[in-house]
């Protein structure tokens, strides 16, 4: 094997991806998420994670899914369609709906997947998908797999979202017979690598003027922002104005798996319709165990005091650095190094110190646009941050680019 023409191409490929410094590999962590991890015998400080609220590792959601273990078992067996939907499942279901305040929830194994099999059920070729330019890979991946026609506004540009709308409406009426063409707009709420705040009112009345849909990706948001904590969505009073909601159980919830809230006929159209529900087994009962667990502590005083302290971090970080962050607080903090190799140096600099801030790079980000993107959570103390404010000032004053 070692030297046949399947190795050669993939070696050669490799070589490639160095030369672009755009390789990639990965660290094995010895300790569960928290303000700091442990890899390679040492702790690092971090600020990586999108267990935004420190739920991963916290003793009752720890404790829910060895409970929901101990019950269920570690294996879903089989499809939910087949035998592998539980008790668990339905219960977690009706939790993350009450939760969102909509109808009814539904659970997939990853964002991922949920991304997938809602858009790719939704739409086919006769239909339009209308996407945010730095929309999250799995939208993206589920806007080309669908095979509807895509269009791609630049980031958070209202100007051109409606021009397209207003195109697709004047253009598209009926393309096949009985077939009344579909127009999804798509977007984050809270974009992953940005940490800016989608336009969503606007949003909401541009797509209710063309009688579009509207799908939000709250994976960022989730459990952050509103009364309630359900997201931009909840925050802005548009619950009962967009079509599709997406989450991920995977961040500030700690856990793992994706889902969608929406109306009723929505669930009863991705049970029936979205592969990547139908031919997947069902998620793993500890994950929604945990979820479960989560989700009552986010909704609790406990929540509402982790949250409070996540924004007073984030509050001290942005006040330390001076730079223009967006208007809408987030947990997630960029700061653009540009060249690729400019933002690698700058991680190992930082890991040298024992402060983990991962590098982001092409394809995550635009070539060109390589950057560090430091998250916040509750779990981290005022001294932690004032340590990074301090390599950070070092570092940025050697790099006069950022
Ligand atoms: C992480 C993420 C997803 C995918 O969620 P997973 O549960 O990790 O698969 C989808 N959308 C956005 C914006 C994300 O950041």
């Amino acid at each position: 094997m070692a030297d046949s023409d399947f190795i050669q191409a993939l070696n050669s490929g490799i070589e490639q991806i160095r030369a672009d410094g755009l390789y990639r590999r990965l660290r094995v962590i010895d300790s569960p998420q928290g303000r700091s991890i442990s890899w390679n015998g040492r702790n690092y400080l971090n600020f990586s994670s999108n267990d935004y609220l420190g739920l991963a590792g916290h003793p009752q959601v720890v404790e829910g899914a060895a409970e929901a273990v101990r019950k269920y078992g570690a294996g879903s067996g089989a499809s939910r369609l087949v035998c592998g939907s539980f008790q668990i499942h339905e219960e977690l279901e009706s939790r993350l709906a009450e939760f969102k305040g909509t109808e009814v929830a539904l659970l997939f194994s990853s964002g991922y997947a949920a991304a997938i099999g809602t858009i790719c059920s939704l739409l086919g070729p006769d239909d339009l998908l209308v996407s945010d330019k730095l929309n999250h890979a799995s939208l993206v991946d589920a806007a080309r797999l669908s095979r509807a026609q895509v269009e791609i506004f630049p980031h958070n540009d209202l100007d051109q979202l409606n021009s397209i709308l207003k195109m697709a409406v004047s253009t598209g009426k009926n393309l096949r017979s009985g077939h009344r063409r579909r127009i999804l707009i798509v977007t984050e709420s809270i974009f992953s690598m940005d940490g800016d705040a989608a336009p969503l009112r606007e949003m909401v009345e541009l797509k209710e003027k063309y009688g579009a849909w509207l799908m939000v990706d709250e994976a960022h948001a989730t459990g952050l922002y509103g009364n309630n904590r359900r997201g931009r969505i909840e925050e802005l009073g548009l619950s009962d104005r967009v079509e599709i909601q997406l989450g991920t159980l995977s961040k500030a919830i700690g856990s793992s798996g994706g889902f969608i809230c929406g109306p009723s006929a929505l669930r009863e159209w991705l049970i029936n319709k979205a592969r990547s529900f139908i031919f997947s087994t069902a998620p793993n009962p500890a994950a929604s165990g945990a979820a479960i667990h989560a989700l009552e502590i986010i909704g609790s005083e406990e929540g509402s005091r982790r949250v409070s302290l996540l924004w007073q971090n984030v509050k001290q970080l942005r006040d330390g650095l001076k730079l223009p962050f967006s208007e809408v607080q987030s947990a997630i903090m960029p700061l653009i190094l540009g060249a690729e190799a400019a933002a690698i140096s700058a991680m190992h600099a930082l890991l040298e110190n024992g402060i983990f801030i991962p590098a982001i790079r092409y394809p995550s980000v635009p070539r060109g646009s390589a950057r560090l993107r430091i998250t916040m959570s509750s779990q981290h103390l005022s001294q932690d941050i004032n340590l990074l404010l301090g390599f950070l000032e070092n570092l940025l004053q050697k790099d006069p680019q950022a």
